[in-house]
């Protein structure tokens, strides 16, 4: 027996809770794993409270990255003992996810657990934090470079964000940090943000272009600020747009891609392939001052996961959340 977070949708409504599974009622997969640690990601949010349809058959146990240790695997590349992390593939939307004590799966989603890291930082990092290195990969790949100026963070209390910071502080670009909680401007400092500006600067609706100040941009808010940030990059500079946190619009005009050459990148990070995958775990495990990493994260057992997941869509939870799943 284990326990896993179960989504359940009949008669009686929609509802996660915490059950204890036969390890026979799991679904089909080559590879078994030990769960050591999951996370709270936006979509576990959507998932667990069910205020997006992200689940896609039930019952489903939803969280969408996870660390932890093969125990059975009859996948060549595979063996026990393995330790191993997982993150989209639509695991937790579409097939069960981490937030269990054992997970079955796929063995050609697993990516072995970079060198460097613990199973436990691995998931600090989690989806949101694998998210913003693929943005950073995609800025350092269009050649934005630290000389160029200021790079723009929106959202950048949330998980993408906060990691977005520190990664981008750490290979010496500046970094302006779009909030909607400039309180917590200290955090945001620490993390390596160079200032901070009050997320209704971009969140309302602008003008189709205006002053050029971004050199780069990682965008996880969508809707009015993607389309500020967009009218406001500089010539030939480039964003990322990885999130909807602020809404699934994009209310801005095509004057910044066909006046000022600015290009705009879509971020996914579910099916993404394997090679830029190793690519980015490879680069978190170098390129993020892991000490940083504890001054983002707050722990929290399974059970808690239900209640921390309503927090998280309110966008009250500063940085990341793991979940001890033995806890
Ligand atoms: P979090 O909930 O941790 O952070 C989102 C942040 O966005 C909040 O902390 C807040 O930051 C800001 N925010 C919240 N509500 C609003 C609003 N109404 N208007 C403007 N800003 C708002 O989420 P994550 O960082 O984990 O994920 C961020 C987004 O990225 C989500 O939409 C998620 O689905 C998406 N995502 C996409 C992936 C992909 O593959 N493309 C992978 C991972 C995440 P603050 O308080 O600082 O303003």
């Amino acid at each position: 027996m284990f326990n896993a977070i179960c989504i359940n949708k009949d008669d009686s409504g929609y509802r996660a809770e915490l059950q204890s599974l036969d390890e026979s009622a799991l679904p089909e997969g080559d590879v078994t794993v030990k769960v050591e640690w999951s996370t709270l990601n936006y979509k576990d949010g959507l998932a667990i409270t069910g205020k997006s349809p992200v689940v896609r058959r039930f019952p489903m146990v939803p969280g969408i990255d996870f660390a932890g240790t093969v125990t059975q695997s009859s996948n060549p590349a595979w063996k026990t003992g393995d330790a191993v992390i997982l993150n989209g593939w639509g695991v937790g939307e579409s097939y069960w996810g981490g937030l269990a004590q054992v997970a079955r799966v796929k063995g050609d989603w697993l990516v072995p657990l970079p060198k460097g890291l613990t199973a436990r930082q691995s998931m600090e990092i989690g989806t949101a934090g694998y998210t913003a290195m693929l943005c950073v990969l995609a800025l350092e790949k269009h050649g934005v470079q630290p000389a160029d100026g200021e790079i723009l963070v929106t959202g950048a209390n949330g998980g993408v964000g906060s990691v977005a910071i520190a990664l981008l502080s750490k290979l010496g670009f500046t970094v302006v940090a779009s909030t909607g909680r400039t309180n917590e401007a200290d955090y945001l400092k620490t993390l390596g943000a160079t200032s901070v500006i009050e997320r209704a600067e971009l969140s309302t609706p602008g003008k189709p272009i205006g002053k050029e100040r971004w050199a780069g941009v990682v965008d996880s808010v969508g809707s009015h600020t993607l389309a500020n940030a967009c009218a406001t990059t500089k010539y030939r500079s480039a964003v990322t747009a990885c999130g909807l946190a602020g809404g699934m619009d994009f209310p801005g005009s095509v004057a910044p891609f066909i006046l000022r050459g600015v290009t705009l990148y879509g971020i996914d990070s579910v099916m993404a392939p394997m090679d830029l995958r190793l690519q980015a775990w490879k680069r978190l495990a170098t390129d993020l001052d892991v000490s940083k990493l504890s001054a983002i994260t707050r722990e929290i057992g399974l059970l808690q996961s239900i209640a921390v997941a309503k927090e998280l869509l309110d966008g009250t939870v500063r940085g990341r959340v793991v979940v001890n799943v033995n806890h």
